[in-house]
């Protein structure tokens, strides 16, 4: 039975073992209830110089500021090729709203990366958020830009750069960024472009109960309209060095919004924990209603404001194998829209 919003709102109040049982319930239709599967991961922020100016970022610097940069291809190439010496084969591309970098750059950049590393490597080509800067800036639809991405041999476009979707949140914090209708409207378009997408959430601002269920309520929404959201991903705010400043939330607080949203959202398959922001917490969150997580060897983004990344991968997977997981890697897959029949 699916939970409304005022279910979910009492449900925040119950137990954690009334959580982990009405989570697990859900988790059981999709999964195998003691099995997870992961993947190794480096995030290329290829950039740092941002317009944006969300509050909550530590990570940009203004056009012309002091300490800006953009990678050149062969730095990409280089990190890509780090990342397949560790065993990993998902790239997430994520950097500012960069106003020096028009929509060509990264179309040249993504089929140069295609073309060198063909199918042994996917990525992640921009976030929604990247990508309605980029659409906008090019005065292209978003059709149109989607298109043109695709065309590069772009698969995916990921739902990263979401953090509260709420038109509150946004004027609070990053009113330079997108507008939560233009966001759904340019995720739309990617989905019906062929490519795919996926949901994210970040959570510990200052955001109420009520802007995080709109948030859920909202992903729901779309992926009954679209269907095109393959996983959602749920990690929290690092307030370090940031303008917004604050408090990290508690892990338990984190595990138990895995379990809301578990529950929440029935129509997602996969539900992902995030060992980048919550290191070797984030597995307890598998009880909680989670399958899936990334062990990510890099990301400048979160690390600036406090992320800790521990590259044993080994010592982190035996974690969760004590929890009484199994652990199977799981390759990106292409779309199956984009498969060559
Ligand atoms: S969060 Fe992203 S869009 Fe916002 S200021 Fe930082 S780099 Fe720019």
């Amino acid at each position: 039975m699916r939970v409304s919003v005022e279910e979910a709102l009492e449900l925040w109040q119950a137990p954690d073992k009334e959580l982990i049982r009405r989570a697990n319930e859900v988790r059981g239709r999709f999964h195998d209830p003691k099995r997870a599967t992961y993947m190794v991961m480096r995030i290329i922020n290829y950039t740092n110089v941002c317009v944006a100016q969300c509050d909550y970022c530590a990570f940009y610097v203004l056009p012309n500021q002091q300490g800006g940069y953009v990678l050149s291809r062969d730095e990409v190439f280089a990190k890509i090729d780090e990342l397949v010496e560790f065993g990993g084969d998902l790239v997430g591309f994520n950097g500012g709203f960069n106003p020096r970098l028009p929509l060509d750059y990264y179309c040249d950049l993504f089929a140069s990366v295609r073309e060198r590393y063909g199918e042994q490597v996917e990525f992640y080509a921009l976030t929604i958020a990247e990508f309605v800067f980029l659409a906008d800036r090019a005065r292209l639809t978003y059709a149109e830009a989607a298109a043109r991405l695709r065309d590069a041999g772009v698969h995916w476009v990921t739902g990263g750069g979401s953090e509260i979707l709420t038109e509150d949140f946004r004027a609070r914090h990053a009113k330079w960024k997108y507008t939560v209708a233009d966001y759904f409207e340019a995720q739309r378009a990617v989905v019906e472009s062929g490519m795919r997408t996926t949901a994210t959430m970040v959570i510990g601002f200052d955001e109420t109960l009520d802007e995080r269920l709109e948030h859920l309520q909202r992903t729901r929404d779309f992926q009954d309209e679209t269907g095109g959201l393959f996983s959602f991903l749920c990690w929290t705010y690092k307030p370090y060095g940031t303008a917004f400043g604050g408090r990290e939330i508690s892990p338990q607080e984190y595990w138990r919004w895995i379990a809301l949203s578990r529950i929440f959202l029935d129509n997602v398959k996969h539900v992902r924990t995030s060992v980048l922001t919550q290191n070797e917490g984030a597995f307890r969150a598998l009880d909680y209603g989670a399958d899936d997580f990334d062990l990510p060897i890099e990301d400048e983004v979160t690390q600036k404001a406090g992320a800790r990344i521990d590259l044993d991968l080994d010592g982190l997977l035996a974690i969760p194998r004590r929890l009484g997981y199994t652990v199977e890697y799981r390759r990106a897959e292409r779309p199956a829209a984009l498969t060559p029949s």
